[in-house]
């Protein structure tokens, strides 16, 4: 997609509320073990190893793009373990669809990172879950996994592909300092937090309610929480400040701000190709073959703390609401639709949008030469 035909796309999705995005698990296979994850490959919760058909998953993908989603997250199990990512991320890409991929670095070899690059990928999420390489390598089951990260970026870094350090927020980072020095040494110049997450109810399987590391009481998730968010002018932290304050409300049961945009803005696709409003809700949409004819979800859901979701809601309520405005002037509802657009969260956004903007440029200047 030319420079100009981006934001024309951006601008023509308004009226739905900009640009969607899914998460595409396209396989439940993993070669790695983390103890707060039941994708690991020494436990028994996958039962038969899927990877999702490549002719499949492109018809899948022409509907997502219909649907108005132009990101797309490819997850796991390990998503380089499927034989066809490659053709998978130039498919994503020639549609007009920016891909990403969540990694855990093991399989990031120089000649996957060079077909990666040729696919067209400019955004890779490698998973990192201690300021200790020993303590990560140990947790993950990968011996030697941070070497391998480490060449990676620098490869990454000489082909313009963005890498960003993913942490699931757990009990290996007893020093939050520690662990953005240690980023630093892998290479790392960005981070995202993931929120534990004890429960799904979709198929996915990247929780667990057993594991001592994501055991967390109220008051040291918030503690934990609170020094991200004061950690912010260290480092490139993507989760927003209003998003961890919000997410620090629903810790302590709070009322929430931002409805979460599951179902509307943002979905789950699992590796048997069916479509999920999130990773969290017990019931599929339907296969993503349906999903052309049925209609969104939007009934102001805050039941979880599902990172992604609940972060990119934040981050694009302005838009779902100039889109709800939209909807409204059309049908002559002026009074509505100013509502729509005076809504205090909106102010709260987009000052947080402000507060973001060095990233987010950062980010966004990524995309323009190669993608976020
Ligand atoms: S967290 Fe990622 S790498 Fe670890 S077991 Fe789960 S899917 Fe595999
Ligand atoms: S709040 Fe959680 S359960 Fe509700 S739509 Fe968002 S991700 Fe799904």
């Amino acid at each position: 997609m030319s420079v100009l035909q981006q934001p024309i796309d951006a601008i023509k999705l308004l009226p739905m509320g900009g640009p969607g995005i899914c998460n595409i698990a396209i396989t439940n296979v993993c070669n790695a073990k983390c103890d707060f994850c039941n994708y690991a490959r020494d436990k028994m919760f996958v039962k038969e190893r899927l990877w999702v058909d490549y002719d499949r998953m492109c018809q899948g993908l022409d509907i997502l793009y219909e649907r108005g989603i132009r990101y797309v997250t490819l997850v796991g199990g390990e998503p380089t373990l499927h034989p066809k990512l490659k053709e998978i991320v130039a498919y994503t890409v020639n549609k007009g669809m920016r891909p990403s991929i969540v990694t855990n670095g093991s399989r990031l070899g120089s000649a996957l990172i060079n077909e990666l690059k040729t696919s067209g990928l400019k955004t890779l999420f490698i998973s990192i879950d201690s300021p200790s390489n020993e303590e990560h390598e140990k947790n993950r089951g990968l011996p030697n996994v941070c070497d391998r990260i480490k060449e990676a970026n620098q490869q990454c870094k000489r082909l313009g592909i963005k890498t960003i350090a993913s942490v699931t927020i757990n009990k290996l980072i007893e020093d939050f300092p520690k662990l953005l020095d240690s980023l630093k040494e892998l290479g790392f110049e960005t981070v995202n937090f993931a929120y534990p997450k004890r429960v799904l109810n979709s198929s996915a399987l990247s929780f667990s309610q057993t594991s001592e590391l994501i055991n967390y009481s109220t008051d040291e998730l918030v503690q934990a929480l609170e020094k991200i968010k004061s950690l912010k002018g260290e480092f490139r932290i993507l989760n927003s400040s209003e998003s961890l304050a919000e997410i620090v409300r629903f810790v302590r049961q709070e009322k929430q701000i931002y409805s979460c945009v599951g179902g509307y803005k943002y979905f789950y696709v699992d590796y048997h190709l069916d479509i999920y409003r999130c990773d969290y809700w017990p019931t599929k949409i339907g296969s993503i073959f349906e999903f052309r004819d049925r209609p969104f979800v939007r009934d102001g859901c805050t039941k979880c703390m599902s990172g992604c979701y609940r972060d990119a809601s934040v981050l694009i309520h302005p838009a779902v609401s100039v889109g709800d405005a939209l909807a409204d002037l059309r049908q002559g509802k002026l009074l509505s639709a100013m509502g729509h657009l005076g809504k205090r969260s909106n102010f709260l956004s987009l000052k947080t949008l402000v507060q973001e903007w060095s990233t987010l440029k950062k980010l966004a200047k990524t995309h323009s030469q190669g993608d976020l």
